[in-house]
């Protein structure tokens, strides 16, 4: 079901800048208890800016995560955590590694969901990582093959999408930035997909995919189950609207229109430029607005910028078209 929301939504992708306090007080290794006053600071802290910004549907900026895949698994039963691995350019992440049955023992991201939401009335958007990534990148000692650590993971995680469904959550994001990797095991991520969102039409699904080779899997990752798609555009050099040109896209998409690998703050005009070129293949009603993924690796300052440019850029193609 489509959320009420204005012509080309803006939102954020999902993490934040994160504040020097919170940086300082993990490498000092403070636990989550003593860490939790300061990252509802920052949630607090960003909601004021997102709304003053003029932001749609607003994220709580994922303070409180270390690592998109650990982060779930340290949250989770069956893992244990590895060692730091490369996982693309230069990040690193701890591996973990499924040793045994894996089992959801409590809600991870609700109460996160719950207070953000409680201070705004503007959706906020829950966020979780999907199945088939935290199986791409975790390691496998427990199933015999890696379809049945997905499914199993998928089982388990969509407990938590109830879980936020239940406590109110209407837009729910499903990360699967591993999607692209093996193009051959789409059947299998989409299988995972099935079993998170079954049973929930009144929920708009978003799969956010970044870093892919998008032309092994696309058209067919339109069969994915979810309503849109997030996608990094800016970075690609927007290639996938050469795709989109060939086989049209048939669901909605959240746009990024912002480089957040650069530190230049992106012009008002070269947003909308970018808004243009969306529009140019695709229906107005079916766009969303965002930044590529990855904000949080730019300063408070940037990241304020950006967004402002984009919102600005969204409000005046939408005044042009509405
Ligand atoms: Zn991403």
């Amino acid at each position: 079901m489509k959320p009420d929301l204005p012509l080309l939504p803006t939102t954020a992708v999902g993490s934040l800048p994160k504040p020097p306090e919170i940086l300082e007080a993990r490498r000092k290794g403070w636990g989550a208890k003593k860490l939790e006053p300061l990252e509802k600071n920052a949630i607090r802290r960003w909601i004021k800016i997102q709304e003053e910004i003029g932001l749609d549907v607003l994220v709580d900026g994922e303070f409180y995560r270390g690592d998109m895949v650990a982060y779930f698994a340290q949250n989770l039963e069956g893992f244990r955590m590895g060692g730091l691995v490369r996982s693309y350019g230069n990040r690193y992440y701890r591996k973990p590694i499924i040793v045994k049955e894996v089992k959801y023992r409590k809600p991870i991201t609700v109460k996160w969901w719950k207070f953000t939401q409680s201070l705004t009335k503007k959706p906020v958007k829950a966020i979780l990582t999907g199945p088939y990534t935290m199986m791409d990148w975790s390691f496998n000692e427990y199933y015999p093959d890696r379809e049945q650590a997905c499914l199993a993971l998928a089982k388990e995680l969509r407990k938590e999408v109830r879980n936020l469904y239940k406590a109110g959550a209407r837009i729910i994001q499903i990360d699967e930035p591993a999607i692209s990797a093996r193009p051959q095991e789409l059947p299998l991520a989409k299988k995972a997909m099935e079993i998170m969102v079954h049973g929930l039409d009144d929920v708009y699904f978003i799969c956010h995919i970044c870093y892919g080779a998008f032309e092994y899997i696309y058209p067919q990752m339109l069969e994915l189950p979810i309503q849109n798609f997030d996608l990094e555009m800016s970075n690609s050099e927007l290639d996938l609207m050469e795709l989109f040109h060939r086989h049209p896209f048939t669901k909605d998409i959240s746009f990024g229109v912002i480089d957040v690998h650069s530190h230049i703050i992106e012009t008002v005009d070269q947003v909308k430029e970018r808004i243009q070129k969306a529009l140019n293949v695709l229906n107005p009603r079916q766009i969303w607005v965002d930044p590529d993924c990855g904000l949080k690796t730019r300063t408070e300052e940037e990241a304020i910028g950006k967004l402002k440019a984009m919102v600005e850029a969204t409000r005046q193609v939408r005044a042009s078209i509405e």
